[in-house]
């Protein structure tokens, strides 16, 4: 895969892909991608229907047009119940084996188990200002746009059988066909097998046990024009890549490996389709504490919770700025999304003009901060110091006067507040002020005056320590327990300065 790699190092991912589209394809461009919506959506999910986004995002730049097809897979089999519906398990589980498009949504929410998840990766593309095409795919099966796809495979079955087999890596079972039924009678697709065909026309057995359901016994048959199948995933993506006039498509890594479908893929286009290839690209998994994100388990913070804590270009920024086949690994304790969102604040204040004098990692956050914020941020003050400022106020109205930044505190004020509320804040950033000072104390206070920032408070607490024989790390825990009750807390120059030192003194009775 080395010809995937970036050649230049001032490029991002989503730009040598563009070019690459422009030099190597034709008009009209297509980039395609597709998910099956069987649970919550993670921020593994958020990368599917985000990076072909910004892939044509790239394109367009050039002054060129792309479609973009995102096909939810929703004739795929329900396989097992998501942790967020275990409370509807008994519901479910009558379902379990027919296509996700067929189950219903116990929530009565959407038209079906899978619109369900796929209604909720909807809202999440308007958020993050992701416009495909969306593809319900069951609607392109039964209007037939996969017929003479099937009726190719079927005619074709031996060659296609051995390519799968080749580039999988492992012998099919006898039965083993391109086509998988969906039972007249039960209306499961998971536990059909093709027992003998034409080339538009099949015969089926309902027979097959799949461990989390069986089929129901019945034998059957159908043709093709009847719409009642589906192709093998190994044939139906490039199927469908077909269908889009694809031009470029990506995967996650466990598609590139060796066995994996994008190999079946290819084979299957250039070697039986005689089709030209499409440009295809991977990239990593989006890890949760060094494991790989689950929908049906619900291992880690759903993308739901995620953007109650991190405004949208910040989470973008989070996952479009590392390598495109890194990856990438986030636990999102406090420490770690803080520490997320100054380095999107520091990447604001980069010039995207002068990529050339910067080292590679400035140039990375410089051109992530481009395309996650189009190079403009709606705070400037920092969000720690409006986390600071509201706990200190707890008044939106006094927080935008002394930031100085009525803009950034009311764009920043649902997510300060979140923070607040789940208590998820850093240790030091944990506290209510409540001055019971010291006499040391009130004297330090009585020294500073209001035209001190937080530097010149805190090398006062020094100076000041020093003139009176107190150790400098011994001041501060006095400042601390005399104001937030504890023996740490904030950087104490900016926690008085932003106190306000006339404040800070009346409060102290000076
Ligand atoms: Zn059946």
């Amino acid at each position: 895969m080395s010809e995937l790699k970036s050649e230049s190092k001032h490029m991002h991912w989503s730009e040598w892909l563009a070019q690459r589209v422009i030099s190597e394809k034709k008009e009209p461009y297509v980039i395609s991608g597709g998910m099956t919506t069987s649970g919550p959506s993670h921020l593994g999910t958020l990368c599917e229907f985000l990076f072909p986004s910004v892939i044509r995002d790239a394109i367009r730049k050039h002054g060129k047009d792309c479609k973009y097809y995102f096909v939810a897979d929703i004739l795929d089999a329900f396989d097992s119940v998501p942790l967020a519906m275990e409370k509807y398990h008994s519901v479910l589980e009558p379902h379990l084996g027919k296509p996700l498009c067929v189950v219903p949504d116990p929530t009565g929410q959407s038209k079906s188990f899978g619109d369900h998840y796929l209604d909720e990766a909807r809202s999440l593309m308007t958020k993050f200002n992701v416009h495909p095409q969306i593809i319900r795919i069951n609607e392109y099966y039964e209007s037939g746009k996969f017929d003479d796809w099937a009726k190719f495979y079927l005619e074709n079955e031996a060659q296609t059988r051995s390519i799968v087999e080749e580039t999988s890596g492992k012998a099919e079972k006898k039965d083993w066909s391109p086509i998988q039924p969906i039972c007249q009678q039960c209306g499961k697709i998971a536990t059909t097998r093709v027992t003998s065909h034409t080339i538009d026309a099949y015969a089926y057995s309902c027979d097959r046990d799949v461990k989390y359901t069986k089929g129901c016994g019945y034998v059957g048959q159908n043709k093709i024009s009847d719409h009642k199948y589906k192709l093998v995933w190994r044939l139906h993506w490039p199927a469908w890549k077909q269908i889009f006039g694809t031009s470029i498509e990506g995967a996650g890594i466990d598609h590139h490996t060796k066995g994996g479908s994008e190999d079946t893929c290819c084979h299957i286009t250039k070697d039986l389709m005689k089709k030209e290839y499409h440009i295809p690209y991977r990239y990593g998994f989006i890890l949760f504490q060094g494991k790989k994100y689950s929908k049906s388990k619900g291992i880690g913070m759903g993308v739901s919770d995620m953007v109650k804590l991190l405004p949208i270009e910040v989470i973008k920024y989070m996952l479009v700025r590392p390598d495109l086949e890194e990856n990438i690994d986030i636990d999102p304790n406090s420490e770690n999304l803080l520490k997320t969102i100054e380095d999107f604040e520091a990447s604001a204040k980069l010039d995207p003009s002068k990529l050339d004098s910067m080292n590679r990692s400035d140039q990375k956050k410089a051109i992530a901060f481009g395309i996650s914020a189009d190079n403009k941020t709606a705070w400037k003050v920092g969000f720690l110091d409006f986390l600071l400022y509201y706990q200190l106020y707890r008044n939106w109205d006094e927080v935008a006067k002394y930031t100085g930044d009525p803009q950034g505190a009311a764009y920043l004020r649902p997510y300060v507040e979140e923070w607040i509320a789940r208590d998820f804040q850093p240790e030091d950033y944990k506290f209510k002020y409540a001055p019971n000072p010291s006499e040391m104390v009130k004297k330090f206070v009585s020294t500073l005056n209001s035209s001190m920032d937080g530097l010149a408070i805190h090398n006062a607490v020094y100076d000041f320590a020093k003139a009176n024989g107190i150790e400098g790390r011994a001041m501060f825990i006095d400042i601390y327990r005399s104001l937030i009750a504890k023996d740490k807390g904030p950087r104490a120059g900016k926690l008085i300065a932003a106190l306000g030192v006339d404040r800070l003194k009346k409060d102290l009775g000076i």
